[in-house]
């Protein structure tokens, strides 16, 4: 049996999932999250499929979630819907469940977000409730797992019985006659379509041209319906749409005071803090403050006293196996197999796991208060600048953490040219794999500014997706960005929970590819770095297959000052996974976790890490990511013309760092600002230009 569950953006869908199924996944205060469908069996029902869908706020064609939510309940039927209501919002919530009734399927209502009610000094009258509404309702708090097991068994009796809901005819007034007078018209099409005849009836009062094709209607019906419509608008003095939703909410009105009490705690606090958060200039300096803290407890003292721990351990155990291996009288071939290829690959990139933790812990609390859906609101007349709507940012800032669900966030964004766009920018925004690359460059040569560095690489990226933005948004100014409507949910202290959770996907993730992708390619790696092209086993890996192969490409990175054939190989290794490229460079020169700092510093002069870290910041995200986009343009074309575009843009840029660095003297410092201060010229002239504030409203 299949349970649908379904509800507003942000009412708390997915953590009844997670509760429900025990499953893990990502929960977030703002709304959009959750992109496309997820299946879990049900605690202790192996028979009951959950399936957690995108929040929607209507059954009306107006999004693409919502198409997909409706195109999943006609089709595939399930055997009950959870309504899953945020019950501070009820007036909101009520609105899609009145329309979730009308489809006439067994239904329960969660009214979710119960300890926030008991907070403000809400109250709900149930009875009261569950009689005006006719679907059985239960009382939870999703994130504090009450009121779960109630859920489900009220879920499973209802799936079983097949209770519909008791009542259709919520509403009344000249809307809900013309409903009816319609209904008797197409009842028959209805049914034979496998639609609820009284679901029906509503879209085509709604002019709905995917519900019209779908009943097949004949041009006289056609003709008759929309003569109903205009009866009705008629007698209502306004068109279909308001009719159809004045009607529900009125309706809504007389329920909410009928069983609803509201408490004057309501909101105190998100109102008080919007009033700081979002104020007109303190906004942008705060929202700075934040990510620079987050940053500092990341790449700054906390995480690099944490991952110098990590590492000391690190090598202290690989010398421990190395020397129990040296007496033991192993194999050379496997010994160095052991020691040079899966400890110093494997183990260079694990001891960057701290950073990348703190990282995202940091990230998930500032998600799940509610506070990003801020920065999205406070960036939009920003963001609108670069072409796109504030919305964007979102899928931007989870680019910090990995591009490939970032790049699945676009999803959620209005409209197609946004999504576009943003894709191509989300590269530019550092993913956390790429921490491990620039921690390791970082911290040999710019030892005592190893964390300026790494925020220093971070806004080199930001600055030029907004470079990129700016271009491509000239290229393309006759479409502008589509208007931001997105929510505000309310403050909420971070669930322990929800931020637990999300850390520890984030580690498993973490570790499964230490061991999976990278040790793999380590293992290729060292093959390709200890054999030679007669498949002899090499003392020094300049002999090797690797060297050679190397060779070939090296030319091309000779102008960056990178004219080690080790360079060219870890990067193309990094196309599999980012932290490769610093495994990669650990196994072929031979290097251990402890000695690997001396190692790079042979490697790299300090104009070519620059170069080199500019480039590993420029070039192509890795294979998932590249997928992830190609998914999400829906064609190849898209795809190969942004990587193509990364890999020019990436030499560009390392070869404009490294004659800089190169020249680094009074005289190139001027130079560094007036080419600063001329790329920066369209950015100011596009600000005079702008001479209207872009409209934005939230909802
Ligand atoms: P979805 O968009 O409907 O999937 O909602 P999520 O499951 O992602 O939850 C949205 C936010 O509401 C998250 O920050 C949750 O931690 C929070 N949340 C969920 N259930 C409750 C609840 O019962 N009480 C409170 N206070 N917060 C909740
Ligand atoms: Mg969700």
């Amino acid at each position: 049996m299949i349970v649908a569950l379904i509800g507003n953006q942000n009412s708390g869908k997915t953590t009844v999932f997670n509760q429900m199924t025990g499953s893990n996944q990502k929960v977030g205060n703002f709304p959009g999250v959750t992109v496309s469908k997820k299946e879990a069996t049900l605690r202790g029902h192996a028979d009951f499929t959950v399936v957690d869908l995108p929040g929607i706020y209507s059954l009306s064609p107006y999004s693409s979630e919502e198409v997909v939510t409706r195109d999943f309940l006609i089709d595939e039927k399930p055997d009950v819907i959870l309504n899953v209501i945020d019950t501070t919002q009820i007036e909101r919530s009520l609105y899609l469940s009145i329309q979730l009734i009308e489809m006439n399927i067994p239904m329960v209502i969660a009214l979710n977000m119960m300890d926030e009610m008991r907070q403000h000094g809400s109250h709900v009258h149930l009875e009261k409730l569950c009689e005006y509404l006719g679907v059985p309702l239960v009382p939870i708090s999703a994130s504090r797992n009450e009121g779960i097991r109630e859920l489900i068994d009220e879920t499973v009796r209802v799936a079983k019985t097949g209770q519909k809901p008791a009542k259709l005819d919520l509403c009344s007034g000249p809307a809900h006659r013309a409903i009816h007078a319609i209904m008797s018209l197409t009842e028959e099409g209805a049914e034979t379509a496998g639609l609820s005849s009284r679901y029906a009836a509503t879209k085509l009062a709604e002019r709905d041209p995917l519900i019209q094709k779908r009943l097949n209607l004949k041009d006289n019906e056609l003709e008759a319906i929309e003569q109903i419509i205009a009866l009705m608008e008629d007698e209502l003095q306004t068109d279909n749409l308001a009719a159809l939703a004045n009607m529900r909410y009125c309706f809504i009105d007389k329920t909410v005071s009928a069983s609803i009490h509201k408490g004057s705690g309501e909101d105190l606090l998100t109102q008080r803090l919007d009033r700081l958060l979002t104020h007109r200039f303190a906004a942008i300096p705060i929202f700075i403050l934040l990510m620079a803290l987050v940053f500092w407890v990341a790449f700054g003292l906390p995480g690099t006293w944490l991952s110098d721990q990590l590492t000391d351990g690190m090598g202290w155990l690989t010398s421990q196996i190395d020397s129990a291996l040296a007496t033991s009288g192993l194999n050379t071939v496997l010994h160095s197999l052991i020691v040079d290829g899966i400890l110093a690959g494997v183990g260079s990139v694990l001891s960057f796991l701290p950073l990348i933790a703190l990282l995202y812990l940091m990230l998930s609390i500032l998600e799940d208060s509610g506070y990003m859906a801020r920065v999205a609101f406070v960036m939009d007349s920003w963001m609108r600048r670069l072409g796109i709507s504030g919305a964007a940012i979102v899928p931007l800032i989870m680019g910090f953490g990995c591009s490939v669900p970032a790049i699945m966030a676009t999803r959620t964004l209005p409209s197609k040219r946004d999504r576009r766009l943003t894709i191509f920018l989300i590269p530019f925004m550092s993913c956390s794999a790429k921490v491990p690359i620039y921690g390791a460059i970082a911290s040999v040569f710019f030892p005592n500014h190893a964390g300026l560095a790494m925020v220093l690489l971070y806004l080199l990226g930001i600055y030029l997706a907004i470079l990129l933005g700016l271009s491509l948004r000239q290229r393309s100014d006759s479409s502008q960005a589509s208007p931001f409507i997105m929510e505000l949910p309310p403050y909420r202290f971070p669930s322990f929970i929800s931020v637990g959770r999300n850390l520890w996907e984030k580690i498993s993730d973490f570790l499964r590819r230490a061991f999976t992708v990278i040790l793999a390619v380590t293992v290729i790696i060292w093959f390709l770095s200890s054999f030679d092209r007669h498949l002899d086993f090499v003392y020094s890996s300049d002999d090797s297959l690797l060297a050679w192969l190397g060779a070939v490409i090296a030319p091309v990175f000779k102008p960056l000052g990178l004219s080690d054939w080790r360079i060219p190989a870890a990067l193309i290794s990094g196309f599999t996974a980012k932290e490769a490229v610093i495994s990669t460079l650990a196994v072929m020169s031979g290097a251990t976790v402890e000695t690997l700092g001396p190692t790079l510093a042979a490697m790299f002069t300090t104009p070519s890490a620059v170069a080199f870290l500019v480039y590993v910041l420029v070039y192509t995200p890795c294979v998932a990511a590249v997928t992830a986009a190609r998914n999400e343009f829906g064609n190849w074309r898209d795809t190969w013309i942004m990587i193509a575009f990364q890999l020019l843009a990436a030499w560009l840029a390392a070869f404009i760092a490294y004659r800089i660095a190169l020249l680094w003297s009074i005289s190139s410092i001027v130079a560094t600002i007036i080419i600063i201060v001329i790329l920066l010229l369209p950015v100011v002239l596009n600000y005079r230009a702008k001479h209207r504030e872009s409209r934005k409203r939230a909802v």
